[in-house]
């Protein structure tokens, strides 16, 4: 409802963790699951065996959800409200972070369907202002800007405008028709990926991907009124590069140059969130990346942003799953 939405969110960043159940394999290898929820918003590190390094053991975040969660429960208690602010002329971006094969995709995906489906349910309840949707997806690799609409594999270049901020030269918008329409485009972006999946070993680990839609909506019969307003805003899903990638960099330079480019993303989101988690004055550089360049207008000043850190439980990934609370602690 309104009232839902002009609720929303006090908190700019809204983190979150979601775990994952074991997998197959770590099953196989009877790996243990070291973290559990033990209430809404403590996540707690189980595990009885010695530790090199003792950090603490209980985590608090604004919701972490256990592995028997749906995606629809992680949707509707981490980024509904996020992503609804967008009807509102509010920007927002909800990103999944975590490790290669924590869930990050597995969380996007639905949480994108959920999303949409449920601006266009708002705007069915209501019939008097007329909407517009656009959608259009992205990948950034190495730091260069592909088009997911588009077979041209050509990156895209970054322009400054002086009205709309950054914006990304030709990439393909498309006003959006209904809904099988946009899982027609869901399908299309990730065929695109798969695409380059086969030719770089990994891709999928390696880039970002993001998906926005913009919401421009007018009354539809003019009245002196704040409804008659026009609003327009954007929403964008943001499934990033594994988190290694950043921790790789961090630890011992390893692989370098071959993640650099990524990791310089990944790294400069992380600066970005650090700063405008920390307050107010800071410089905060937008500029050091393609990712943080393209979202500037919806991260950070009035935009919304809900943070979803996915979890392996297993106690092989606990260094990993370490670095991710870190990161989302840094959010907070
Ligand atoms: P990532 O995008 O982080 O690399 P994926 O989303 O591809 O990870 O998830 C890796 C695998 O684990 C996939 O097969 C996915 O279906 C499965 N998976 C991830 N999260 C969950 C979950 N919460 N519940 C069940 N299966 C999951
Ligand atoms: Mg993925």
């Amino acid at each position: 409802s309104d009232n839902q939405l002009s609720n929303a969110h006090e908190e700019k960043i809204f983190v979150s963790i979601r775990l994952r159940p074991l997998n197959d394999r770590e099953l196989a290898n009877e790996d243990a699951a070291v973290w559990e929820c033990i209430n809404s918003t403590t996540l707690l590190y189980k595990n009885s065996l010695p530790e090199r390094s003792a950090l603490p053991t209980a985590y608090n975040f604004d919701r972490v959800f256990a592995g028997g969660c749906s995606t629809m429960q992680v949707y509707e208690e981490s980024a509904k409200r996020v992503a609804l602010c967008v009807v509102g002329g509010i920007n927002s971006s909800i990103f999944a972070y975590g490790q290669t094969s924590s869930g990050k995709t597995y969380t996007m995906c639905g949480i994108t369907e959920y999303a949409i489906a449920d601006i266009y349910d708002y705007i069915q309840k209501h019939p008097n202002r007329q909407f517009v949707l656009k959608f259009s997806a992205m990948e950034i690799y190495n730091e260069a800007v592909r088009d997911l609409l588009s077979s041209d594999a050509t990156p895209l270049r970054l322009l400054d405008d002086p009205d709309r901020g950054t914006v990304v030269e030709k990439i393909t918008e498309v006003a959006l028709r209904d809904w099988s329409h946009l899982k027609e485009l869901l399908s299309l972006c990730a065929a695109q990926r798969k695409i380059g999946e086969t030719s770089l070993n990994e891709m999928s680990s390696r880039s970002h991907q993001i998906l926005r839609l913009t919401v421009d909506s007018s009354a539809r019969e003019f009245r002196r009124t704040e409804n008659s307003s026009t609003l327009s805003a954007t929403v964008n899903f943001v499934d990033l590069a594994g988190s290694e990638r950043a921790s790789q960099t961090l630890s011992a330079g390893t692989r370098l140059k071959e993640g650099s480019h990524i990791n310089r993303s990944l790294l400069t989101l992380g600066t970005v969130i650090r700063k405008l988690s920390k307050g107010r004055n800071a410089h905060i550089p937008y500029r050091d990346s393609k990712l943080t360049r393209i979202l500037q207008n919806s991260l950070g000043g009035n935009a919304r942003t809900a943070i979803i850190c996915t979890l392996s439980p297993a106690h092989s990934h606990v260094e990993q799953s370490r670095n991710t609370l870190l990161f989302a602690s840094c959010a907070k």
